[in-house]
């Protein structure tokens, strides 16, 4: 790093340039392990997965006449809402999938990403649901807008099921509603995740109308056997990694308190530890969902990165006090017993391409970046780590001890950022994608792996790319919802 921000008044570097670089091949790369390759043929074979079953019920579509009823335009408009009806129930359940936590695709894709497809996939399975509604509504009526309502109240009250599934829409209307950006701005996490769960009521609402009524549904054999597997897929997925998974993984490890230990003014760490951790598939910057059992609010569980390296007999976990949970996790008293959902995320070895890494954090996003930095294999002066904090930085001493003892190299950047698109803070003198070159100039062959709110990690993002490193290199965990 330049001399400029080991001399700055405010920031400061240990180890940053003390490796001598000359004799090292900076292109080098580590042969992608069996898990990425493993990762990479899943994520494949996920989306041919889900253009195959689009492709299959578009086919069943054709073969029970779509194409032909496109040629009078009251049967048009029912062919087009039954394909929209049935691309958007696959999509549903796709959606319903993605959030199950099924370690194969949690592995492959990472939280942030699948959040950020749930996203996608929610968004277009519920303008096709709408699609299906009204389209289908237009073709019973025969396109008379007086006909609208009371062909509605006849489609709902005498057709199997249509009643459920209205209820179902509604349902779905205000998980999509209260989905919206400015709507959740405004929302609690706890009331949006509350309002959330009621997607798994409206998908279960809508079975039953497709199950009576779906001509696609009824029309062969192997359409009905497909549509039962998908349902029961989903359905048994959801039961097994988000419920039983997670009370099995707590009853066996019991985790519990040890102590809590302030870290600064507003952060705290919290040691737990538990029975058999060695058997638990935890890894350096993975996250655990996490409920304190004690007093009020002992419900609520909130996902919490590990701040050390798991070492098989204890787990630390770093807490910024921001709210009711954190601030009730700061108070936990020794021997709380601690129940949780995970471990999640891929951020981390599993992700890695390079030999080299570059970690940049932000604030408390720097948690899973020192468990990284302990626990990734690297030789002095191939891992550098940068941490961007306001008030106090966090860590400093172990961040040092790893200096000395394993050549990490570190900078720590101060202040508030200068301006709305600024990542590196006031430090940086010009375009941050140079100033970001100049300091670590084989950028370009690192992993970068980034942690920070949501935003800030957007903009880190866009700023390495600028910099020329390979968005496959880029890996993030955003502490956002
Ligand atoms: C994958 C992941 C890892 C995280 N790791 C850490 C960590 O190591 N250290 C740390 O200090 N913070 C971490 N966070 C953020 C932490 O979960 C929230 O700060 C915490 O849940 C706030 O709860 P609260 O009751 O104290 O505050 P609240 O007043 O309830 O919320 C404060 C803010 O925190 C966010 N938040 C609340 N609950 C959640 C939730 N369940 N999921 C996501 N965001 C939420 C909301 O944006 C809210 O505005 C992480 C978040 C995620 C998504």
């Amino acid at each position: 790093m330049s001399g400029a921000v080991t001399t700055a008044r405010t920031g400061y570097a240990t180890g940053w340039g003390a490796v001598d670089d000359s004799s090292r091949d900076s292109s080098r790369r580590l042969r992608p392990g069996h898990r990425a390759r493993r990762d990479n043929t899943s994520r494949l074979v996920a989306g041919l997965l889900l253009w195959l079953g689009l492709l299959l019920v578009t086919y069943w579509w054709v073969a029970d006449g779509g194409i032909s009823d496109l040629g009078g335009w009251a049967t048009a408009l029912m062919s087009v809402g039954r394909i929209a009806g049935l691309w958007s129930a696959q999509l549903l359940l796709v959606q319903v999938l993605l959030m199950a936590r099924l370690p194969w695709l949690e592995n492959a894709y990472g939280r942030d990403r699948l959040v950020r497809i749930h996203r996608v996939v929610g968004f277009t399975s519920f303008s096709l649901m709408v699609t299906h509604v009204v389209v289908i509504i237009g073709g019973y009526a025969a396109g008379q807008w007086s006909a609208v309502l009371s062909t509605t109240w006849d489609l709902v009250t005498t057709y199997g099921g249509m009643l459920l599934a209205a209820a179902g829409t509604v349902c779905l209307v205000m998980v999509v509603v209260t989905s919206l950006r400015a709507a959740r701005r405004r929302l609690r996490y706890e009331s949006w995740h509350l309002l959330h769960l009621y997607a798994y009521l409206g998908v279960g609402l809508a079975l039953p109308h497709q199950l009576w009524t779906g001509q696609e549904f009824l029309q062969s054999r192997t359409a009905t056997i497909y549509w039962w597997a998908l349902w029961a897929v989903t359905a048994v997925a959801v039961l097994v990694w988000r419920v039983a998974l997670p009370l099995i993984r707590s009853t066996r490890h019991q985790l519990r308190v040890t102590s809590v230990v302030p870290e600064s003014s507003d952060v705290v760490s919290v040691y737990l530890t538990g029975r058999r951790l060695d058997a638990l598939p935890l890894e350096a910057g993975q996250f655990l969902n996490v409920r304190f059992l004690s007093g009020a609010g002992w419900t609520r569980s909130n996902p919490y990165s590990l701040s050390a390296a798991p070492d098989g007999h204890s787990i630390r976990l770093t807490a910024r006090l921001v709210g009711d949970g954190s601030r009730r996790m700061a108070a936990v008293p020794p021997g709380t017993k601690v129940t949780f959902e995970g471990p999640y995320g891929r951020l981390g070895e599993r992700a890695r391409h390079s030999r080299r890494v570059l970690m940049i954090g932000a604030g408390v996003g720097i948690t899973p970046l020192r468990a990284l930095a302990e626990g990734l294999d690297y030789a002095p002066g191939d891992a550098a780590l940068i941490q961007r904090y306001r008030d106090e930085p966090l860590f400093t001493d172990e961040l040092g001890v790893l200096a000395t003892e394993r050549g990490l190299q570190v900078a720590f950047l101060p202040g508030r950022r200068t301006n709305a698109t600024s990542v590196l803070g006031p430090l940086a003198t010009g375009p941050e994608d140079e100033v970001l070159r100049a300091w670590v100039p084989d950028l370009a062959e690192r992993d970068v792996f980034v942690c920070g709110p949501t935003p800030w990690t957007a903009r880190v993002v866009k700023l390495c790319r600028a910099a020329g490193v390979p968005g496959d290199r880029i890996h993030t965990e955003s502490f956002g919802w």
